[in-house]
């Protein structure tokens, strides 16, 4: 209704409306008075008894949605929340290729052109600028997605020469690396002197600096120093996930390290057979 707020007018317009209910179109016309909303300088009417017959919604103290661990699958290898490890290959790992790979932006050392998936490619750009920009050091792509041959060909390698147990400690089994997935990479810096062998990059500026910040990119550190017993992996302080904000951001908050423990999935310390 026009009339209920305008004040000084409403009688007027009510006259009118009056007018209107003398005519044909008096049906298709509300009541002045019928709009609960109408500031009016009417007296207002009390509740009717069946306005208040309708009990009222418990008020419970508002409290924040909790987190909805289903929002995306950990199971399907195209979600940006599967979970892989030595109990949990990649579905049909031997021909999965996941979707939208990316070469790295070229302001990105890459030295041996890995790519990721785009939207990880994208987070990762913008954690090497922050890292830049917060710590001052050159971060460095060092090891993304590598396909399943590849990963054959790299296991095959460690097996010739160390045998299983010895090949099972350095790489994953072909279709159980998270490296398949286009959503892990190897990150190493241009100034510590730090490789992919020892724990030194965990205590570097910028190793530092990423397990205290990756989340704030959709990123964690997927092998935490203390948690081998359960991710199957030793100490990585230079292989991140990307598993997006929201996710990356609650397992900040609450404290908890692996994929494992946040799903409550059983540990992964070894393949099963
Ligand atoms: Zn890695």
């Amino acid at each position: 209704m026009i009339a209920a707020f305008v004040g000084g007018t409403v009688i007027a317009l009510n006259a009118v409306a009056h007018q209107f209910q003398a005519g044909a179109a008096a049906a298709a016309l509300p009541a002045p008075t019928e709009s609960p909303s109408a500031p009016s300088s009417t007296p207002s009417v009390p509740p009717s008894p069946s306005d208040t017959a309708v009990p009222a919604a418990p008020t419970a103290p508002p409290v924040p949605p909790a987190f909805d661990k289903t929002a995306h699958s950990i199971d399907d290898p195209n979600s940006i929340w599967v979970v892989v490890n030595k109990q949990r290959p990649l579905a049909d790992g031997a021909n999965f290729v996941p979707p939208n790979l990316v070469d790295l932006p070229r302001d990105m050392p890459d030295p041996l052109g890995y790519m990721l998936r785009s939207d990880a490619a994208d987070a990762l750009h913008s954690m090497f600028a922050a890292d830049k920009a917060e710590v001052g050091t050159q971060l460095i792509a060092q090891s993304g997605y590598r396909d399943y041959s590849v990963q054959v060909r790299a296991y095959q390698h460690y097996k010739d020469a160390l045998g299983v147990a010895g090949a099972d400690k350095t790489s994953a089994r072909p279709g159980f690396s998270e490296h398949q997935t286009g959503l892990a990479m190897d990150i190493m810096d241009t100034s510590s002197g730090c490789d992919l062998e020892t724990p030194c990059f965990g205590s570097a500026p910028s190793g530092v600096w990423l397990a205290a910040n990756a989340y704030r990119f959709g990123f964690i550190l997927r092998y935490p120093a203390d948690k081998t017993a359960v991710t199957g992996y030793e100490y990585e302080p230079w292989h991140f996930r990307f598993v997006g904000v929201d996710l990356a951001t609650e397992m900040h908050n609450t404290g908890v390290e692996t994929l494992e423990e946040f799903f409550g999935l059983p540990a992964a310390p070894d393949y099963a057979g």
